[in-house]
């Protein structure tokens, strides 16, 4: 049977539904829904994304689509009582993409057509405005000549700059030579019927210079754009956007064509886009932009500042409110409708043509990390959600950005400048002005701030690394804001006071009174904070984030459901309250050896490894035990009987030794060695590949009295907070193991210092003692391991870098080349290789479980902090997941989602 490719939709009645996004689009679907629910939409129809890989597939429409779209367009031409093509009375439409999930801006659109030399007139009658039915029509040549026949959109500026020119001499206006100046002095709705009529002849001429024809028919219109609008599917600025936010290559987009309405038909006319709630801050606001005589296009690009919609104290005689306050009504009792309807924040996009109110668009609206927060936790007190929804609703990665730092506010540095808060996060950095020095300037190793009048899709490459975006133009619902907000990056747009010139590669700033405050040039520091709009010039002093109350209510949720531990990879008291106040259950990983590099313990630790006895390395350990003690008491006073778990010393000794003259001579000073003594050590405990040399549980076995120093520590430490009165739940790893053979070896060290720091401090404390699995072997063999051991935790960096026969160190250079060719899903060290090294983490799991059913299981590489892994470790059975403390709520969010889902498909 014959797929059904077309489905149509109308006011009160639509084939389509919105959860068929996979085969109508985010666009198509929610227009579908809209539209079943009677709300105002102009009538269309959307051809499915199936059809998108036909026509990717065959590079050309599917044989008998054209009927199909000929058909529906009959059908829309019943509905709007106008003609496609008839020169009196002609139907226009608009032909947009719309991909299952929202790209914004990344796909090609197609406005107006149906326009021609003859229908142009036609539409002049109708409208009774040549100058609207010109402009249109230049519009349509503009977005065809780019869209469809490949002419670059820059080459459409000069014509309209000619008419800008000639208009300003017929004013009698002095015409300056700037571009940018004179597009302020002539915008375009000062440009008359004569002068875009010039525009159109010009378009035409253009085109035919590039070889390239403008079709007539607007069949044949339609028939081009629908292709065009497929092939930008694959697009290069549409691919590195699926590639960031994982989106499918085979999902395809949507094409949606629609009856065109129009805002730009005089004052009673307008355009808009607007949210259910504040996008920056979560507020339940009606909230938005609109533009009187305007197409939609003019809000989103920035170009005209837009207007509120709601009445503010400032806003006086400018919202949509205060001018049409019966059509604010209506959008009003819409965008109500809507989040109900959906259950989410909305994003939507309006035109009011002559007093008519109609919806373009509807979908669930990108925002911030905070609203993000603030709106999943409001809408399950207004009952929209339950709490397990709202938790999905909040992507964890996300919250990161709340963990982000603000300017200090008790600073008393005035900013350079003041924009529009778009999206949150304060950071310092190098100025650049365009996305070719953004992306050098960063390989270069500096932090950047990507500085432009306004942004395009084209600038994506420089925003996805730069730290943080400012621009002169555009409100809130400007590209740059949208995508800086999706991307989680700090960005201040519609900074007027700024003045760029991107191509000489500067930035003039004034103040109030225009004065000119300062002049930046690439690589200049600036500061921006995207939660207050400012832009300071140089560093300023930050504060770090705080966990806000409804963060603390969704974590709180999230622990209610969470099954997985979140523990904290930390190795001080500080790191460890940090961890406590981010709401860790304990620590999965305490690596001992950064307590060995403090400037007072380097010199007993380089003693230590000098000593060529046993009796001169014990007297250097005798130096340490205090300060490792020390240590320890501070974690176990912090964790309150939590568990910690702290692991023996790990890399290899040469680490720790001097390597420069002047280091070498100190330490000839201190330890009576010579120099050349000295030099001569280092040699001998240089090894080719460090990483799989004398480290971890090899170095106790070589050297098992630090081992005991450090087990000492351990317990001393345990027995005297727990005599303080604060409980204590030590657990002792040993790292690297490849086998039972080296934990037997290690427990007997273990046990003999227990019962000699018991006797000696007079008292006992219950402790643990379990391995990491680190290497294929120990997986392997984790049956005979788990013998010996009470827990395990999957060190899965070094598990990465054993499995994967790849270094932790030095794959850096050629691992993005096999993401990119797809050999790897994700970069292993971020994302567990769940298909590799996933394999070795079920094996051990099962076979240590089978032998001590209780054993406890973690996982603490930094595999442990992300989502996706976390995943895994739930579908697995870990017991716990542990992470660096500003990862833990993220760990959190992603565990009790994990939960969560699998509570849903059990
Ligand atoms: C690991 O290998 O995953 C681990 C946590 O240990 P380290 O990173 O210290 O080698
Ligand atoms: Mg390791």
């Amino acid at each position: 049977m014959q797929r059904k490719r077309i489905y149509r939709f109308a006011p009160g009645n639509a084939e389509g539904r919105s959860v068929w996004k996979e085969l109508l689009g985010g666009k198509g679907a929610n227009l579908a829904e809209m539209a079943k629910l009677g709300i105002p939409v102009p009538p269309g129809f959307t051809i499915t994304t199936e059809v998108c890989g036909d026509y990717l597939r065959e590079n050309r429409l599917p044989d008998g689509l054209l009927s199909e779209v000929r058909a529906a367009l009959t059908w829309l031409e019943q509905q709007t009582g106008k003609r496609f093509g008839d020169p009196h009375n002609p139907l226009l439409v608009s032909v947009r993409s719309g991909a299952p999930k929202s790209m914004p801006g990344m796909m090609d659109t197609v406005l107006d057509l149906g326009l021609n030399d003859e229908t142009v007139r036609g539409l002049a009658v109708r409208s009774q405005s040549e100058r609207f039915a010109f402009d249109a029509y230049r519009r349509l040549l503009a977005m065809f000549g780019d869209v469809v026949l490949g002419i670059a959109h820059a080459k459409f500026e000069q014509p309209l700059m000619e008419a800008r020119r000639v208009c300003a001499t017929q004013a009698g206006l002095s015409v300056p030579t700037q571009d940018e100046l004179l597009a302020r002095l002539v915008p375009d709705s000062s440009l008359e019927a004569e002068h875009l009529a010039g525009v159109v002849s010009a378009y035409k001429k253009l085109i035919q210079q590039h070889g390239k024809t403008f079709p007539d028919s607007p069949m044949a219109q339609l028939e081009q754009a629908v292709s065009a609008v497929f092939h930008s599917w694959n697009n290069p600025r549409a691919q590195l956007y699926r590639k960031l936010e994982g989106i499918p290559e085979h999902w395809g987009t949507a094409v949606n064509v629609q009856a065109m309405v129009f805002g730009n038909l005089g004052e009673a006319s307008a355009t808009g886009v607007a949210f259910t709630r504040d996008p920056s801050t979560g507020e339940r606001r009606f909230f938005g932009e609109w533009l009187p005589n305007a197409q939609g296009e003019d809000v989103v690009a920035g170009v005209r500042t837009p207007r509120p919609l709601a009445k503010r104290a400032d806003s006086a005689g400018l919202a949509l409110e205060e001018v049409m306050p019966e059509r604010y009504g209506q959008l009003v009792e819409i965008q109500h409708k809507l989040e109900q309807h959906f259950r989410d924040m909305q994003d939507l996009e309006f035109t009011i043509e002559e007093g008519k109110l109609y919806l373009l668009q509807t979908r669930d609206g990108k925002r911030s990390a905070r609203a993000a927060v603030r709106i999943a936790v409001e809408m399950v007190a207004e009952g929209l959600l339950h709490e397990d929804e709202a938790l999905l609703r909040v992507a964890p990665e996300r919250l990161q950005e709340l963990l982000f730092p603000t300017v200090d506010p008790r600073q008393p540095v005035a900013p350079l400048a003041r924009g529009l808060a778009a999206s949150p996060g304060a950071v310092s950095g190098s100025v650049v002005f365009t996305a070719d020095a953004a992306e050098r300037w960063v390989q270069a190793g500096k932090q950047v701030v990507l500085v432009r009048t306004e942004t395009s899709p084209e600038d994506l490459r420089g925003m996805r690394v730069a730290a943080g975006i400012v621009t002169a133009r555009g409100g809130a619902t400007s590209h740059a804001a949208v995508v800086a907000r999706g991307m989680g990056c700090p960005c201040v747009a519609g900074c007027s006071s700024l003045e760029i010139d991107e191509e000489a590669g500067q930035c003039r700033a004034h103040g109030a009174d225009s004065r000119l405050l300062a002049t930046l040039r690439e690589g200049d520091l600036i500061t921006l904070d995207g939660a207050t709009g400012d832009v300071f010039l140089g560093e300023v002093a930050m504060v770090a984030a705080e966990l806000g109350p409804e963060m603390r209510t969704l974590l709180g949720w999230a622990q209610k459901v969470c099954r997985l531990q979140v523990r904290a990879n930390a190795d001080t008291p500080v790191q460890a309250q940090q961890a406590l106040d981010f709401g860790a259950d304990g620590i999965g990983l305490c690596r001992t050896e950064h307590m060995f590099f403090d400037k007072e313990r380097i010199t007993a630790v380089r003693e230590m490894i000098l000593a060529s006895e046993v009796s001169a390395r014990a007297r250097a350990l005798d130096k340490l035990l205090p300060f490792q003690t020390e240590d320890f008491v501070g974690l176990f006073r912090v964790m309150a009987g939590r568990p910690v778990t702290m692991r023996l010393l790990d890399p290899p000794l040469h680490e720790f030794l001097p390597k420069e003259q002047a280091q070498l001579q100190e330490l000839a000073v201190n330890t009576g060695m010579t120099v050349e003594a000295l030099r001569r050590r280092v040699s001998e405990l240089f090894e080719f590949n460090p990483m799989l040399g004398h480290r971890g549980v090899r170095l106790a076995i070589a050297y098992p009295e630090i081992a005991a120093m450090q087990v000492r520590a351990i317990l001393r430490a345990a027995c005297r907070v727990q005599q303080e009165g604060c409980p204590v739940t030590p657990e002792i790893m040993v790292p690297l193991v490849l086998g039972q053979g080296e934990l037997r070896a290690m427990h007997d060290i273990i046990q003999r210092v227990a019962q000699e720091v018991f006797e000696s401090e007079g008292g006992s404390v219950r402790f643990e003692v379990g391995t990491m699995i680190e290497l294929p072997r120990a997986a392997l063999l984790a049956d005979e391991i788990a013998e010996c051991a009470e827990f395990f935790s999957f060190g899965t960096n070094d598990l990465t870098q054993t499995t994967l026969g790849l270094s932790r160190d030095d794959s850096g250079r050629f691992l993005p080349l096999y993401v990119e060719k797809g050999f790897l899903k994700d970069d292993p060290f971020v994302t567990l290789d769940v298909q590799g090294v996933g394999q070795l983490i079920r094996a051990a799991v099962e076979k240590g479980r089978r032998v001590r059913p209780g054993l406890a299981l973690g996982i603490c590489g930094e595999h442990g902090g992300d989502p996706r892994t976390i995943d895994f470790c739930e579908a697995v059975g870990l017991t716990y997941v542990s992470c660096s403390p500003f990862r833990i709520p993220v760990a959190r969010l992603a565990a009790a989602q994990a939960a969560v889902r699998r509570a849903q498909v059990n």
